[in-house]
């Protein structure tokens, strides 16, 4: 057994997770070994199919409730699969789990009718869907839109103009969340797929793989019914549907402590192996000092997440924690990462090491979900600063 500290918060659901490293040990990683060695991103097709595969055995949107097709699990339960998708190192475990293409908790305060339409083919891994939030001149300062949403009085119906950028996923959901400005309040809009007035621009090619998309809204017409919330949910969706960005969070802190934790492992396992002047490398003071502090900073890292699930689980949602736990635990996966690769000289460097890619796809974790800064300036709030 393990005798790490963070093992103490983790001993409620081991058995769960024990069942998710086997799913990824029989069923992922032989699919993975098929893959090409220069995919960084696996096709759409495998990546459905792991998601079913995923639902139908209950991993996927654990915490969501049965009867929205989820399990039920505590959502500490869910950060855990988070980790041990990381941990496992393996390229198809993170699409087993919820991400920026699954069920939205913003979708939780729509209507019946939007939950049964929309959110439950996507904890039922059915579906796929896009949040088209950023725009050019709005990033972290997500509420300066542009884009707007007018109503057509005489039809009833909503008309969307304008600019997304760096949106994922948007070339295969089924439909968009779009965030626009509705008689001056942020407003949340479904917009399905085919919708003549919803159209891709450019793609932008990310580091590691994963493509993003502008998306342009050019008078595309939704019914009046298609405001997250209902007709009269203007502006107040949104609003309830962020303070849930905090889950979101700590699920990227647990990815995050999970990758971390794998490429410590490849690290320690080179440094017992690999020689240089008579000696394995593990031996030398400075390559140890890489391992041990990552092995410090993990620890600290994991204890925090799973502190601030457990908070979750306990009815306290404070988006500070949240914020601590992603600045510290993404922060820390770059740093461990590095240097795991730096241990690995030449042979982490080359394309087609596990580190290698890592190296690259770790560093989107300080920018998304709010960038390490925004994270700071939330910390910074909660100590009456700013
Ligand atoms: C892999 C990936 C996937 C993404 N997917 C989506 C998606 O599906 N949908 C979507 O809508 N968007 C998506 N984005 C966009 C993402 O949400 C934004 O990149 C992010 O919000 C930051 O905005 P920005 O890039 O415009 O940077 P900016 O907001 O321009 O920030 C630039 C720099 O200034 C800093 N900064 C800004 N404000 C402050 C402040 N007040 N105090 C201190 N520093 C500050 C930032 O931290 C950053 O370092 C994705 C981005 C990436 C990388």
């Amino acid at each position: 057994m393990s005798t790490h500290p963070s093992s103490v918060l983790e001993a409620d659901h081991r058995e769960l997770v024990a069942s998710f490293e086997t799913f990824i040990r029989k069923e992922l990683v032989p699919l993975a070994a098929d893959l090409p060695e220069d995919a960084d991103l696996p096709p759409a097709e495998l990546r459905d199919y792991v998601r079913r595969r995923s639902a139908a055995l209950g991993f996927y949107a654990g915490d969501y409730p049965e009867e929205l097709g989820g399990s039920g699990m505590p959502f500490t339960a869910v950060v855990l699969l988070h980790h041990a998708a990381g941990r496992s190192g393996c390229p198809l475990a993170p699409y087993a789990l919820a991400g920026s293409d699954g069920p939205s908790p913003l979708l939780r305060h729509g209507t019946e009718e939007q939950i049964e339409r929309y959110l439950k083919p996507l904890v039922r891994g059915e579906a796929v869907r896009c949040l088209a939030l950023t725009e050019p001149h709005a990033g972290s300062d997500a509420f300066q839109l542009t884009t707007t949403a007018v109503r057509d009085t005489a039809t009833g119906e909503w008309v969307l103009k304008g600019r997304k950028t760096f949106v994922s996923n948007a070339d295969r959901a089924d439909f968009t969340l779009v965030v626009a400005s509705a008689e001056g309040e942020p407003t949340a809009f479904v917009v399905e797929a085919g919708n003549p007035g919803l159209r891709i621009g450019q793609r932008y090619d990310g580091m590691s793989g994963e493509p993003l998309y502008e998306l342009l809204l050019e008078d595309a017409r939704v019914p009046g019914d298609a405001v997250i919330g209902g007709p009269d949910a203007v502006g107040s969706a949104l609003g309830n549907g962020m303070d849930s960005l905090s889950r979101g969070r700590l699920v990227v802190a647990a990815m995050c402590d999970g990758i971390a934790e794998y490429a410590l492992e490849q690290g320690i396992a080179y440094a017992r192996e690999r020689r240089a002047f008579g000696e394995r490398i593990g031996a030398y003071q400075h390559v140890q000092e890489h391992l041990v502090t990552s092995r410090a900073e993990i620890e600290a890292a994991k204890l925090l997440t799973l502190a601030c699930a457990r908070l979750v689980d306990g009815g306290t949602e404070a988006p500070e924690n949240a914020a601590l736990a992603k600045l510290t635990s993404s922060e820390t996966a770059v740093r461990v990462v590095d240097r795991a690769l730096q241990v690995h000289g030449a042979t982490g460097w080359v394309r087609g090491h596990p580190l290698e890619f890592l190296y690259r796809y770790v560093r989107s974790m300080t920018i998304i979900e709010g960038t390490s800064e925004i994270q700071k300036v939330i910390v910074a709030r909660s100590m009456g600063l700013g």
